[in-house]
């Protein structure tokens, strides 16, 4: 039980998006505050878990990353019908991950529909010089959408706090 004396809530969240815009970064900028400039692999589906403080005692978030390559791909989705958040990832200097995330996040109602929350991620802001996809762009997706947003870094650690504060904010709303 958390220190309230309730029991520990645990959410599942599934991290999505195309490869290399950042998924296992964010989780290890929020998991262990480090970054590594070299890309590594995901190889399938991997988990880490961790305690955050709300305003009521604690929540734990189960983060699942994903691995974009074609041979994973199909094992994606029943990892979203089993998640209560998605986190749709695209890199802000690649159009084309912008792009795609239209259909992440159509995969994300189709397996939920609307009993999910997502939020839409805009990572790489530390090379906001080169972007090539606007704030506004990235506003108007996620209103379009009916969604949350927000604009990270992983290298730098720009608002990764904040995504997951305000995701574990939100939370009870599902219930
Ligand atoms: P994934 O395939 O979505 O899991 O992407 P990774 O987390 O493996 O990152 C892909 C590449 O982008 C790696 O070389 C990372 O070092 C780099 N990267 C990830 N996040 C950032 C970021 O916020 N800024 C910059 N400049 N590079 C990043
Ligand atoms: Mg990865």
């Amino acid at each position: 039980t958390s220190a309230g004396g309730r029991p520990l809530r645990k959410y599942k969240l599934v991290f999505i998006g195309d490869q290399s815009v950042g998924k296992t970064s964010i989780i290890s900028r929020f998991q262990y505050n480090t970054f590594d400039d070299h890309y590594q692999t995901t190889i399938g589906i991997d988990f880490v878990s961790k305690t955050v403080p709300v305003d009521d005692g604690t929540v734990r978030l189960q983060l699942w990353d994903t691995a974009g390559q074609e041979r994973f791909r199909s094992l994606i989705p029943s990892y979203i019908r089993d998640s209560h958040v998605a986190v749709v990832v695209f890199d802000i200097t690649n159009r084309e991950s912008f792009e795609a995330t239209t259909k992440w996040i159509a995969d994300v109602r189709a397996q939920r529909g609307t009993d999910v929350i997502i939020v839409l991620v805009g990572n790489k802001m530390d090379l906001a010089a080169s972007r090539k996809v606007s704030t506004a762009e990235l506003e108007a997706r996620a209103n379009e959408h009916d969604i949350m947003f927000i604009e990270t870094s992983a290298k730098d650690g720009f608002n990764i706090k904040l995504l997951f504060r305000r995701l574990a904010t939100a939370l009870p709303a599902l219930e």
